[in-house]
């Protein structure tokens, strides 16, 4: 009998147990489901998700003339590639450098457009072993191009083989292991290395010595994003009025890719809330929707100034340190953010550190403090 009734309540227990869970798991589910608090992402427009991707492959440029701003390095470029052209030889060696999202992709494309050869893509840190890049080197027809994304994040070991290749389009490499071991030497057809980098600080002296033309994308200015903007909603039917293009203009931070993102998002708001044309009340209304101010800045960039002002009264503070007070990566910060908070004048590099500037209080409505924490 009394077994019986310890069996009973062992029992009783684990339903007990078992419904106790289930119901702790409905709540959960029905916070993530229902809660917008809960699923709400910030914002970021500078992270491309897949579709956005595509989008962005709908509306890249594929010849010179499509290809708004940059002008100096457009013009050099049709030279160098209609002499290459003129005389049946491979391009030298292209260098692209500067902040993300300034067309560096779009233009190696362009350039082998133009060429009229074959484009192949990889990206550094995919290369990791010299095989690799054996294979895709030796897959290359003569005067192909072969674009290499990110750069600065070769393995070392690669970058050595990279040099022989393009200097003297040969590489050379091992087989086999131990004592029979013997390298056998790759001749290879002349080709056009494009690489592209953000970080071009990080590249070694023997690389960048290599690359026979040199590029340094700078920030577009806002009639030239306008302009693209446009020729984007044309690209994809929508409407858009000149005001509405350039308040969109206005707020890309200079850059074609946020500029695309930045339409995208509008042309949801203009579908749904308005009658799908794209005007300037419409453009106003998305872009306060998402948090873009009225100089481009969104919620990151905003919390970076505001870090420095209540956590370091301002600075100057070390990269590392507001990276760190952020939870963010300091290459990001430096290579993403930065570039644009210091060309707007909200920030400084100082030799002690990084610096807001005064326009930086005025944008966020604060008060500079002295030395001592007193107000000036
Ligand atoms: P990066 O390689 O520098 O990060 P991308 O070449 O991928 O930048 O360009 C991002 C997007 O911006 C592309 O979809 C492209 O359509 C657009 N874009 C960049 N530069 C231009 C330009 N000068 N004119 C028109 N569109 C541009």
């Amino acid at each position: 009998m009394i077994v019986r009734i310890v069996i009973f309540c062992k029992y009783r227990l684990l339903f007990q147990l078992t419904c106790l869970k289930f119901f702790i798991n409905m709540v959960i589910l029905y916070f993530c489901i229902y809660n917008p608090l809960i699923m709400q992402e910030a914002f970021d427009i500078r992270n491309s998700k897949n579709g956005e991707r595509d989008f962005e492959s709908a509306l890249r440029p594929l010849n010179f003339d499509d290809f708004d701003g940059q002008y100096k390095i457009v013009e050099n470029l049709k030279i160098f590639v209609q002499a290459a052209r003129m005389r049946g030889e491979s391009l030298d060696h292209v260098l692209l450098h500067g902040p993300p999202g300034l067309g560096k992709t779009t233009l190696s494309n362009i350039i082998s457009n133009e060429l009229n050869v074959g484009f192949k893509v990889t990206s550094g840190p995919v290369l990791d072993k010299p095989g690799d890049l054996a294979g895709l080197l030796t897959s290359l027809d003569a005067n192909d191009v072969l674009f290499i994304d990110e750069i600065h994040r070769l393995s070392p070991i690669v970058e050595e083989y990279l040099y022989s290749a393009m200097e003297d389009y040969r590489i050379d490499i091992m087989i086999d292991k131990g004592p029979s071991a013997r390298s056998i030497q790759l001749e290879l057809n002349p080709f056009t290395l494009i690489g592209a980098t953000t970080r071009s600080g990080l590249l070694t002296a023997p690389l960048r010595a290599r690359f026979g033309i040199n590029c340094h994308f700078e920030y577009y200015d806002i009639s030239v994003i306008t302009g693209i903007i446009k020729r984007s909603a044309k690209l994809l039917n929508v409407p858009i009025d000149e005001l509405a293009a350039r308040e969109i203009g206005g707020r890309s931070r200079g850059t074609p890719r946020i500029a695309n993102a930045l339409l995208r998002r509008v042309r949801d708001f203009a579908q749904v809330k308005g009658n799908g044309v794209i005007d300037h009340s419409i453009a106003c209304f998305a872009l306060e929707a998402l948090n873009i101010d009225k100089y481009g800045l969104d919620e990151i960039d905003n919390k970076i100034l505001n870090t420095i002002i209540d956590k370091f009264r301002g600075g100057p503070v070390g990269l590392t340190t507001i990276a760190t007070a952020l939870g963010e990566d300091a290459g990001t910060l430096e290579e993403v953010y930065e570039p644009f908070l210091i060309k707007e004048g909200f920030m400084k590099r100082t030799p002690r550190g990084r610096e807001v500037t005064e326009l930086a209080y005025k944008h966020l409505g604060k008060i500079k403090l002295g030395e001592t924490g007193t107000l000036f």
